[in-house]
């Protein structure tokens, strides 16, 4: 029976439901106990890995309930691919595969049986079968480093960081990468690119410091020239489709760098659909990238640009940054937050929508669209979570 076996698949998924948190736990602890050089692959607080490999396993036994396996098998090669840039090995699967088997059957024990076991074991090996089998058939480095060659701060809480990697990366439009900086080794963050891919290497990031965050605010606060950050493969499919009608972009903050990408990708064709832009931010002055794409938008005619901002003022840092009044004949800044800004115009439900930010600024973007009459599958967006 093995994977087809749905009623030890739904004991397993049982058993992941009810306290799958201290079994996953359990078996960090014993992979680790066993092999020393694994810990060495994990940031010191595990709460986050531990969350997300539970929900995986969850996730895993309901596909496998459900007989579906095309999804279970892209997303493990996907994740295999993607633990390369750990510097995960052949040898750390054996490991992981003998510890979860272990755990799994400890807490099974009162229903371990031939089949439970035969239906675990495969589980198992299916897992880390995938995940090796493509991690070893990906031709592609796992990642590329690159120097820190300028950091502005054309924002109090906002730096732009350009880089020149040691190679040229291949991603497209819209996509984000898997980002660690030397302020926090092993904890990989996604950034989105704020310029399409260059031939030469270069690359430009646009992060903002969130309260409390560990990166964030080491890369806002300390990041310097000569600083060597290494950058894995490409996620995600945000993107502008040139023959589907017209574009509202939503940015909040340094949501705007996978928009401005877009933008600035677009603007390679002569003819393109109308794109309409809210860029917002708390204060006018932290609408930090105006300048350019004021600049776009005066030799692209189907660009338009509309700053918002939470308040009409200025707090008293603001004054060392520039003016942000649009040159004559642009939009004028609104006042307000970005989901009420953006539908007082209508539902755009005719329109592609792309909206982009912290999870909260979507989550109220796209509810107020909805509510309003846009249609929800008209709306994209990049997942909410690291
Ligand atoms: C697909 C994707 C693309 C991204 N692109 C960019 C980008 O181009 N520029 C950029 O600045 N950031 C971007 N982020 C966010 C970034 O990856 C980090 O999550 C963010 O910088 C916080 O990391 P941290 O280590 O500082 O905070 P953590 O220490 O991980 O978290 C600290 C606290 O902050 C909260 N938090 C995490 N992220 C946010 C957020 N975005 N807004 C508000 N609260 C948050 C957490 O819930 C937690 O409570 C992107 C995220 C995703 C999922």
């Amino acid at each position: 029976m093995g994977l087809e076996d749905r009623d030890s698949m739904r004991i397993l998924r049982d058993a992941l439901d009810s306290g799958g948190e201290q079994l996953v736990a359990d078996f960090y602890t014993r992979w680790f106990a066993t092999d020393l050089s694994a810990r060495d692959l994990f940031p010191p607080d595990m709460a986050t890995q531990r969350k997300v490999f539970g929900h995986a396993l969850s996730w895993l036994c309901d596909e496998l309930i459900a007989q579906r396996a095309e999804e279970p098998v892209a997303f493990l090669a996907q994740l295999g691919r993607d633990h390369r840039k750990y510097g995960v090995t052949p040898g750390h699967y054996e490991t992981l595969q003998t510890a979860l088997l272990a755990t799994l059957r400890g807490r099974l024990a009162d229903r371990w049986d031939r089949r439970l076991a035969e239906a675990v074991t495969d589980v198992i090996a299916l897992i880390v079968g995938v995940m090796s089998g493509a991690a070893d058939a990906e031709t592609s480095p796992p990642f590329c480093d690159g120097t820190v060659l300028e950091h502005l701060r054309p924002a109090r809480d906002v730096s732009v960081i350009r880089l020149k990697m040691d190679h040229a990366l291949g991603y497209q439009p819209g996509q984000y990468l898997p980002v660690q900086v030397p302020q926090w080794p092993r904890r990989w963050r996604y950034l989105s690119p704020s310029i399409p891919a260059d031939p030469a290497g270069y690359l430009e990031f646009h992060i903002r410091s969130v309260p409390g965050g560990m990166v964030s605010t080491a890369i806002v606060g300390e990041a310097r020239p000569g600083d060597r950050w290494r950058v894995s493969n490409p996620h995600g499919a945000l993107h502008v489709d040139r023959d589907d009608g017209d574009v509202l972009m939503v940015a909040g903050s340094t949501g705007l760098a996978p928009l401005r990408t877009l933008i600035m990708d677009l603007a390679r064709f002569g003819e393109n659909p109308r794109v309409h832009l809210f860029f917002g931010a708390k204060h006018p002055c932290e609408l930090y990238d105006l300048p350019t794409l004021w600049e776009i938008a005066s030799t692209n005619p189907w660009l338009s640009v509309t700053p918002v901002s939470e308040f009409d003022f200025d707090p008293p840092w603001a004054a060392q940054y520039p003016d942000v009044t649009p040159p004559r004949g642009l939009h004028v800044r609104q006042t307000g937050r970005l989901p009420e800004v953006v539908t007082r115009y209508g539902n755009w439900g005719d329109r592609q929508i792309l909206v982009c930010g912290g999870p909260a600024m979507v989550a109220a973007t796209k509810a107020a669209l909805i509510a309003k009459g846009a249609p929800a599958e008209r709306i994209r967006h990049d997942p909410l979570a690291s």
